[in-house]
């Protein structure tokens, strides 16, 4: 995972401390605010969207500003304590470093690595760490506290008078000041085993065990939905801000927004989809953590089947050792039928018109059974130069079991800035009104539309079926 961290900057004032801090802290990046911060490594145009994004992606983040825009912007995210990444609030003129969060992930180690760049004190409150002179809980990468939600009574009872003995070696304590006692009530084991923790324990592993999987690399097949970031699941999000190589179209890679300075952009208009799940395995397979983009859903007319595919006709071990992922998305025709109210509001398919894959003697034969067994359809891939007869030819065989007025939805750039939504009837639609940025719905025999206030209709299929119950 790529946690390098972050330096949110606001004003040109902080701009200045933000390259201070930066010239002591390796892989740092400097965001800077859009039109107000020039000169930055990557711009922002929303800080909270933005500090939440690099939060949930476990980017340790120093904001150039306020403690209090800091904890307002993360509050309704903050959950998981021993989850959460350092974050730090940095006076912009680097008057003061204030550790806010990250308590068990090294904040004040980091708060006292950047007072020391600015040579100014950090803004230690951590009861446990000012009295014993160490953060317990921030032990060096190669130790792992596995008990941390235990951290906070164990320290508080050495606070409030109790003994602690240390079974095994924990170095990092070595000059701490601990009230340590052979016979303490209080017990840190260091240990390369699994063990559980007893009560009154904390346990840190070290890595002979815990790191055991961690040269794996990663592949994350994702679905970025129709366009619009707001229809973006928020796992899809993180993984984008996680990711060290980005595979897809152009256009995709466009839609997903903007990137690091670090993160590797294989752009590519390859039309050829094992050879691109291949290059994503080879990266993966090295240790990389690799996000493959598709647009809508993922398993839907896009890259996971072939990125699945690939694997299971790969004799190469190292991709089989590859922690692969698939994160869905909201699909065109999701996207479209919830625009025009609920016309895939009972059974439907979705088919694609293209016949690059299948022979069309089988789009023909589905179109016929679906339509006769009265299903709603989405169609995706309606047309293209290629391909200019079969839209012409599906209309016809839909025609002959659909009535005349049945209401079609055309979601033409769903999600996106040129989006149009039409409803109309099955009589009028002709393939001029469609393209390959089209997704087609026809309803079912039931399917009914009536008009919208404030222009357009809206378009539903109904729960029941035969006589309304
Ligand atoms: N994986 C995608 C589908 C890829 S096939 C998904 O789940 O949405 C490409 C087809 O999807 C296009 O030809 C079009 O029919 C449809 N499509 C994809 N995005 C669309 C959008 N934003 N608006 C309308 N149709 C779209």
């Amino acid at each position: 995972m790529t946690t390098s961290p972050a330096i949110l900057v606001l004003s040109a004032l902080g701009l200045q401390t933000a390259f201070q801090v930066k010239s002591g802290l390796n892989g740092s990046i400097i965001y800077g605010l859009d039109k107000r911060v020039e000169g930055a490594d990557a711009s922002f145009e929303n800080f909270g969207d933005t500090i939440r994004d690099l939060y949930q992606a476990g980017h340790p983040i120093i904001a150039l500003c306020s403690a209090g825009i800091t904890i307002r912007s993360l509050a309704s995210i903050l959950e998981n304590k021993g989850a959460e990444p350092p974050v730090l609030a940095v006076a912009d003129d680097g008057s003061t470093v204030v550790p806010l969060l990250g308590g068990t992930n090294g904040v004040n180690v980091l708060a006292r690595q950047i007072a020391a760049i600015l040579n100014v004190p950090a803004a230690i409150t951590t009861s446990g760490e000012l009295r014993f002179g160490t953060c317990l809980l921030n032990p060096p990468a190669e130790f792992r506290l596995t008990n941390p939600e235990s951290a906070k009574t164990f320290i508080a009872d050495m606070l409030a008078g109790k003994t602690v003995r240390i079974e095994g070696n924990a170095p990092w304590l070595a000059d701490a000041r601990l009230p340590l006692d052979d016979n303490g009530e209080l017990l840190i084991r260091v240990t390369s085993d699994n063990v559980i923790a007893g009560e009154n324990e904390l346990v840190f592993q070290s890595s002979a065990k815990t790191d055991e999987t961690s040269p794996r690399g990663k592949l994350s097949v994702i679905g970025l939905g129709p366009g619009n970031p707001d229809f973006m699941v928020p796992a899809v999000k993180r993984t984008l801000q996680q990711a060290q190589d980005i595979l897809g179209y152009e256009t995709y890679i466009r839609m997903a927004g903007t990137f690091r300075p670090d993160q590797t952009i294989h752009a590519t208009d390859n039309r050829e989809e094992m050879q691109r799940a291949r290059h994503a395995f080879e990266l993966a397979a090295t240790g990389r953590s690799v996000v493959m983009i598709s647009s809508g859903d993922p398993g839907v007319f896009a890259m996971a089947t072939a990125v699945i595919e690939a694997l299971h006709h790969a004799d190469n071990p190292a991709w089989h050792e590859v922690e692969l992922e698939i994160l869905p998305g909201v699909s065109a025709a999701l996207a479209a039928a919830s625009k025009s109210g609920a016309p895939l509001g009972h059974d439907f398919c979705i088919i694609s018109l293209s016949d690059n894959l299948k022979p069309w003697e089988i789009i023909e034969k589905r179109i016929s059974l679906a339509a006769e067994a009265d299903f709603a359809f989405a169609f995706y891939n309606p047309i293209s130069k290629p391909r200019p007869w079969q839209l012409p030819r599906a209309i016809e065989l839909l025609r002959k079991h659909r009535k005349p007025d049945t209401p079609v939805v055309l979601g033409r750039d769903i999600g996106r800035p040129a989006e149009t939504l039409r409803t109309i009837r099955l009589e009028d639609l002709t393939p001029e009104q469609v393209d390959m940025r089209t997704v087609i719905i026809v309803g079912s025999s039931l399917t009914r539309t009536f008009p919208k206030t404030g222009g357009g209709n809206w378009t539903y299929t109904p729960r029941w079926y035969g006589t309304k119950p």
